[in-house]
């Protein structure tokens, strides 16, 4: 480590959550701290997430919630894609900015490539038919992959990723890229590149890609709240908050919406149950790790729980809370109606949000496999006018927090309902 990596992690142990003034103020300074650069996108590079779970863990310590079985963390690995270095991408000396014009392929390879564009004809991807003869050393291919859809989409994008494994690929697309995460890596580089900076007349093209395939280690980070009257029945607030860190070492995913925005409301929940717990429920506060990289720390959970999961009363997850202009809607609301008409009601009571919209299971976050498991869930994200989703413009200034103190106290408030 660093040594001004090992500075800058303890001022970050030793700043208190409490040293700013109001709970907004202290939550909004929370997940300013969350999307900064010095947390480079809570993922795969430089410590990101690692820094992330410290800092969180801190804030529950802080908030007076206690480890548990003597710890605030739950470990585990997995294997991940990281693009922790060069990142470049030239087209006839045009020099394009990473995450704005071009994206490496979550599961893009290395390599420094000088050389030719070769475009594709729809038959050599179609009917994966390359002459391989006609590629030259240097030789990067290019697919504009523009007005296709359905079944033909589905196999123009597979064998473009077979092709990864002849030479270099680019895939022009003009639509909006989300970035995610891979736990594999092609052979040659893959990269996205956007067609309003694209023409096919280009022909010089300069590659320079580090990815690294490694093995993770990541932690989940938990923090107790028991009840009032001792039991073991628990009530499970989460929030992910690892999100997709790095690509290359000048740009990054700050990630503001998803999810430094549920940590927020993690953490706002925690500070009004810890002034005045449940009666009847302890409460399990977790920060899930991997989410990104397809629900693993919940799922690591899930099959490793801390204590029996028929002890969970209810599970709610909470990701995206940063906006709220246009409400929130509630994944499984339909498994669950007597739960879902208790929020209907309240919110009502308590005028909080436009609309509470139902909506029916979904794979699309960290209740996913708690509910497959048989625990009772909710997953609970915002809506509203901000539609930044896993770009860099996903940032700590587009948050509007316009629901926040709303869905807060409506949460809370439910909370006590059980
Ligand atoms: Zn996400």
């Amino acid at each position: 480590m660093p040594k001004a990596l090992a500075g800058l992690i303890t001022f970050f142990l030793f700043t208190s959550y409490f040293s700013v003034f109001s709970q907004s103020e202290r939550v909004k300074e929370f997940t300013k701290t969350l999307c900064s650069p010095e947390f480079h996108g809570r993922g795969y590079v430089s410590s990101g997430d690692s820094i992330a779970a410290e800092y969180i863990a801190r804030t529950f310590n802080d908030i007076g919630l206690q480890p548990y079985n003597e710890s605030f963390f739950q470990s585990f690995s997995f294997s991940v894609n990281s693009f922790p270095g060069r990142m470049a991408l030239s087209l006839d000396s045009k020099i394009l900015k990473p995450g704005i014009h071009f994206w490496a392929d979550p599961s893009s390879g290395s390599g420094l490539f000088e050389g030719q564009l070769m475009n594709l004809s729809f038959e050599e991807v179609y009917h994966f038919k390359l002459d391989r003869v006609k590629l030259k050393q240097g030789t990067v291919l290019v697919w504009r992959n523009v007005g296709y859809k359905g079944d033909t989409l589905k196999r123009l994008n597979e064998n473009l990723l077979r092709l990864t494994s002849t030479a270099p690929v680019i895939e022009v697309i003009d639509s909006k890229y989300s970035w995610s995460v891979a736990q594999e890596s092609t052979e040659y580089p893959f990269l996205i590149l956007q067609d309003s900076v694209f023409n096919n007349s280009m022909s010089r093209v300069k590659i320079e890609i580090d990815s690294r395939l490694k093995t993770h280690k990541a932690r989940n980070v938990i923090g107790f709240l028991p009840a009032k009257r001792k039991t073991l029945k628990t009530i499970l607030l989460s929030a992910h908050y690892d999100h997709l860190g790095r690509m290359g070492s000048d740009t990054y995913y700050p990630g503001g919406n998803d999810n430094a925005s549920g940590n927020a409301m993690l953490i706002s929940l925690a500070e009004k149950l810890k002034k005045n717990p449940l009666k009847k429920y302890n409460v399990l506060f977790v920060a899930f790790a991997g989410e990104e990289a397809g629900l693993l720390g919940s799922k690591y959970m899930v099959e490793h729980p801390l204590s029996p999961l028929n002890e969970i009363r209810f599970m709610l997850n909470l990701d995206i809370m940063g906006s709220g202009e246009e409400g929130i809607t509630v994944v499984n609301s339909t498994l669950f109606p007597k739960e879902f008409k208790w929020l209907q009601k309240l919110n009502k009571k308590l005028k909080a949000l436009p609309l509470i919209k139902p909506r029916g299971p979904a794979a699309n976050s960290d209740h996913y496999f708690f509910t497959e498991a048989g625990v009772p869930a909710f997953f609970i994200y915002t809506m509203g006018p901000n539609k930044h989703y896993h770009d860099v413009f996903d940032t700590y200034d587009e948050l509007s927090f316009q629901a926040f103190d709303d869905l807060s106290k409506l949460l809370e408030v439910f909370l006590r309902k059980f």
